[in-house]
């Protein structure tokens, strides 16, 4: 458990985007540039949904604050959620206000063994639904299921989807954490990005499919370009996030209206490139 998580859970509350710490000394300046989400993402929202507010020293030096620090409360451009994702190439997060939320009182794991292009079907049926899924996963064959909320709906909704308890089978903190049998790959590891009704993506290699089908880890040899393409034309985006070229593109390379973008908003933030140069694009 992060020091972050531990403090919180004291307290009876988690982060609702449920984020990866990758070690306990993660930190609260880490997790939210990096702008990432655990499996809960899909019904709680992801990092920067839940940033309230922020203060951050620019590449002039100057100290700016945004937003609030107890509820949304921003007029303008909404710059704390620009930090999340940003991985400090804008500016050095000082500190920064977040939404929590109380401890889920009870929550079951269940399994049901299902294929890929079924496990894609279901989960766009129960996306739709009141039922109080908090985490959606497929993985070899299966189906799992977390149900999260007050014992008697967790309860109701189990037995309306059936299946088998598996609280043993699949941990979440594992898969999270990328500590799952499935991450202990060679080959590189991509984080593709879809919308989550995309059926099966035709890419050789292992997949875990994860927020409902939005996210999907890939381990695969088929070089960048194919599998950027093969993204691209369904309306998502491929990060490398482990292993691979680590000297060329990471992330999927943006548009050329989104790039003129990015590149005013680090011109006004960091004119002269003094923050993590390269870092998000090699050319930034
Ligand atoms: C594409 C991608 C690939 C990743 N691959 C891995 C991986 O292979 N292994 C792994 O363990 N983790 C990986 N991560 C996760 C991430 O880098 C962090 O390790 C983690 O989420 C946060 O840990 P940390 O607090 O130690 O942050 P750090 O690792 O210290 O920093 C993470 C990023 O946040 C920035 N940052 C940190 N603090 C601040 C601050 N106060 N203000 C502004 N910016 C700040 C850093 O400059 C850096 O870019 C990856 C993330 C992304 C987006």
């Amino acid at each position: 458990m992060s020091e972050i998580e531990a403090q919180l859970a004291e307290n009876h509350q988690v982060l609702p985007f449920d984020p990866p710490y990758f070690g306990k000394h993660a930190t609260l300046g880490g997790m939210v540039a990096s702008g990432l989400s655990g499996p809960q993402r899909p019904w709680s929202g992801a990092v920067r949904d839940m940033v309230l507010g922020c203060r951050v020293i620019n590449g002039s030096g100057e100290i700016l604050r945004f937003g609030g620090e107890v509820m949304k409360n921003v007029a303008g451009y909404d710059i704390s959620r620009l930090m999340s994702g940003a991985l400090g190439t804008l500016g050095l997060l000082l500190d920064i206000s977040l939404k929590v939320q109380p401890k889920p009182a009870f929550e079951r794991t269940l399994i049901l063994p299902a294929s890929t292009a079924e496990s894609l079907i279901k989960f766009n049926q129960w996306r739709a639904s009141l039922l109080p899924l908090s985490a959606a996963v497929h993985y070899d064959g299966a189906i799992y299921l977390r149900l999260s909320g007050n014992p008697a709906a967790v309860e109701q909704a189990c037995s309306q989807l059936g299946g088998a308890a598996a609280e043993d089978a699949i941990c979440w903190t594992a898969i999270r954490e990328h500590k799952h049998a499935f991450f202990d790959q060679e080959a590189p590891l991509w984080r593709l990005s879809v919308p989550p009704a995309t059926p099966c993506l035709e890419l050789a290699g292992s997949t875990f499919i994860d927020w409902a089908g939005a996210q999907r880890w890939l381990c695969s040899d088929v070089p960048a370009t194919r599998i950027r393409e093969a993204v691209g034309r369904v309306g998502g985006h491929a990060t490398l996030f482990r292993g691979g070229d680590r000297l060329g593109e990471i992330f999927h390379p943006p548009s050329q209206g989104v790039w003129q973008l990015h590149q005013r908003i680090k011109k006004a933030f960091d004119p002269n490139g003094i923050f993590n140069p390269g870092r998000l694009y090699p050319a930034l």
